[in-house]
């Protein structure tokens, strides 16, 4: 007689039902040879299929002992579990159990899958098999194109894929015709003359004929159990093999990992294609979040610029320093300590990109009839480029000009309304009345752009050196203006400005006014601006991961019948984990590159609407953007495949 591969004893099952519990399976003894054919009769309900589960690893005992080829299989865990699927035991189920999206070839290689084996090898051995079934011009058909003989012989094929030993048949032929379920048994029987140890259940006395054993189930009790057959003239014919070496293949996650990877995106890239519409809702959301993420930081950034630019348009990094001992100081005026020289000084300091005198006073200026009093600010050449000034039209005097003293003068928008608002020519070259002074008008500012610099008010600019010679009579400056090198920090270079003045003028005769405090208020207030914008970008991404999981959530739950026939054919709960979880990842991996399109026809579209401002999209943010919704994909996703990694293969199974 040959090794027994299946020894029972005193196996129990018992279902947990309403307070109680339903035995589905009282206390068997049985044992089961190699090369044997077992069929296992009984009514509907008397336990067949439960002992079918325990018998092929799908379920566990509730207690008993359950050995296979004298390993106890109580002490295994899930994986060596799936393992002993994977290896030795064959499935065939009543209703095939084969996964729609997949042809038949790729139903029946996804055994070699999870044992790791090279895409090649597994092709053709699969092809050999649907061959040999008699399927060969039905390799490339998804189930739904296939007969339900047909689709049995593909679900044969796939038990055979691993050379199982051990074939479980679970009313192979119940939802058959007669000639198919016929054909089906012809194949079993073969398989039996080869030397595989088959157990088949059925209800039909006929096709439990064929086989050399009859066991009889009863309310979860072997009733009866008769040889048919002389097992041992079989197995003489046969030379059955033996199950039951456990083999530990190592995890995949570092055998042929390239190949298992590709693999796991190709049948992840299916799924999803098979079930557009669900992807396509799962990303929405992740769309719809990255895309306002990238759209919202790219439009606050422009909208920082613009404040930004606004400010240093104003000059704001800039440090202005007037005569007296405190700001508002009544004696300031008279205070001629503050001199060109002082000036002169400042702008040898490396920490200093321009400097301007200023004096000011202010007169009527005059042009025909036309009279209104300004402002005259008497300044250096560099004043314009440290206050940031831009010019509407003509030009800005230069240093000779300021030596000689020239009456040029450069007006402000104001007073270019005031005087030229409707002179066709414009005011270049024009000549206007400075309290007495004839000036040639040789530029026009642009107007201040919000901010502080507008008001009502007339002001023109003239060589401080003219305003001196010709308004003042004096030598003393008003104020020098130092606009503070980029590189530099203006607290510093305020110290430093204060140790200059010092040295020279021996007592400090002078107040300083360090503009950098207000760019400081904005920036901050810029800040809190982006803080914003990333709390909702934050919020929305959330949103979206959260609404990847529920229907992450709902996917599982809809493709347990999946599941489980993946973890029947062996796969381990870290390849289904896998599986979800890379499903996630390129759902939310793609549906961040949408987002990104969207966002960036967006930006297209608003410069094109709005020239004023044009968006600039980062690559950072592009790529933080990718980065995150894959991170969600992963983080959200994990629930779920974690949940559909912990299912129970028999219960799995019976969802369908
Ligand atoms: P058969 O395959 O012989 O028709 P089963 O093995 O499916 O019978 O069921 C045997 C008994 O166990 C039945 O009473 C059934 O209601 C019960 N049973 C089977 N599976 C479960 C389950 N998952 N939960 C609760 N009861 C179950
Ligand atoms: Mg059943």
């Amino acid at each position: 007689m040959s090794n027994p591969v299946i020894v029972l004893s005193k196996l129990r099952r018992e279902f947990p039902s309403g307070g109680g519990s339903v035995v589905a399976l009282k206390d068997i003894d049985l044992t089961i040879r190699a090369g044997e054919m077992v069929a296992i009769t009984g009514a509907s309900g008397s336990g067949k299929s439960t002992l079918m589960n325990i018998l092929g690893c799908l379920d566990r005992p509730t207690s008993g002992s359950y050995r296979i080829s004298g390993h106890e299989t109580a002490s295994l865990t899930a994986d060596e579990l799936a393992a002993l699927r994977r290896e030795h035991f064959g499935f065939i189920f009543q209703r095939y159990h084969l996964l729609t999206e997949l042809s038949a070839v790729g139903n029946v290689e996804i055994p070699a899958i999870y044992a790791g084996e090279a895409r090649e090898k597994r092709r053709a051995r699969a092809t050999e098999l649907l061959a040999r079934l008699g399927m060969s011009d039905r390799a490339g058909h998804r189930p739904n194109q296939l007969s339900g003989g047909q689709q049995q012989r593909v679900s044969i094929a796939r038990a055979l894929m691993n050379g199982a030993t051990v074939i479980l048949a679970d009313e192979p032929t119940g939802a058959l015709d007669k000639n198919s379920g016929e054909e089906v048994l012809r194949i079993i029987d073969e398989l039996h003359a080869e030397g595989k140890t088959i157990i088949i259940v059925t209800h039909d006395a006929a096709v439990a004929a064929r086989a050399g054993r009859i066991i009889d189930l009863s309310d979860g009790i072997i009733v009866s159990d008769r040889v048919t057959k002389s097992v041992a003239a079989e197995t003489m014919r046969s030379g059955a093999s033996a199950a039951g070496q456990i083999v530990r293949t190592p995890a995949l996650w570092s055998w042929r990992l390239l190949d298992h990877i590709t693999e796991v995106f190709r049948m992840a890239t299916l799924s999803m294609a098979a079930h557009k519409l669900r992807t396509f809702l799962t990303m929405l959301g992740i769309i719809i979040g990255i895309a306002s993420v990238v759209s919202i930081v790219a439009l606050g950034s422009v909208a920082k610029q613009k404040v930004l630019s606004d400010i240093s348009s104003l000059g704001t990094n800039t440090i202005e320093i007037f005569p007296g001992k405190d700001l508002g100081d009544v004696r300031s005026t008279k205070v001629r300590t503050l001199v060109i020289a002082d000036a002169k000084a400042l702008l040898q300091q490396a920490y200093v990109d321009g400097v301007t005198p200023t004096v000011s006073t202010s007169t009527t200026l005059r042009s025909g009839p036309l009279e209104a009093s300004a402002l005259i600010n008497g300044v250096g050449e560099q004043y314009f480029s440290v206050k940031g000034t831009k010019l509407a039209a003509g030009a800005f005097f230069d240093a000779a000009d300021v030596r000689d003293m020239k009456q040029d003068v450069v007006i402000d928008e104001n007073t270019r309304q005031t005087f030229f608002g409707d002179d066709p020519d414009g005011p270049i070259g024009k000549v206007i009345l400075v309290g007495k002074v004839p000036c040639r008008v040789i530029g026009v500012t642009q107007q201040q752009q919000g901010g502080f610099g507008s008001s009502q008010n007339l002001s023109v600019y003239l060589p401080y050196t003219t305003v001196q010679a010709r308004f003042l009579g004096s030598s003393s400056l008003r104020s020098i203006l130092v606009r503070v090198n980029n590189n530099a920090a203006t607290d510093d270079a305020e110290q430093e400005v204060i140790r200059l003045l010092m040295l020279r003028h021996r007592l400090k005769d002078f107040v300083i006014l360090n503009t950098d405090d207000i760019r400081k208020t904005i920036t901050s207030s810029t800040e809190t601006l982006t803080l914003m914008i990333v709390a909702i970008a934050v919020i929305s991404l959330l949103v979206g991961g959260i609404g990847v999981m529920n229907i992450m959530l709902v996917t599982v739950s809809e493709r347990i019948g999946e599941i489980g026939v993946r973890m029947a054919v062996g796969a381990r709960r870290s390849d289904i984990l896998q599986q979800f979880l890379i499903e996630a990842a390129i759902v939310c991996f793609v549906a961040g590159a949408l987002g990104v399109s969207v966002a960036l026809g967006f930006g297209a579209a608003f410069n094109a609407l709005v020239p004023k401002f044009q968006l600039s999209f980062s690559w950072i943010s592009i790529v933080a953007a990718f980065l995150c919704s894959t991170g969600i994909g992963v983080v959200f996703g994990y629930l779920p495949a974690r949940q559909a990694s912990f299912l129970d293969p028999s219960a799995a199974l019976s969802r369908d």
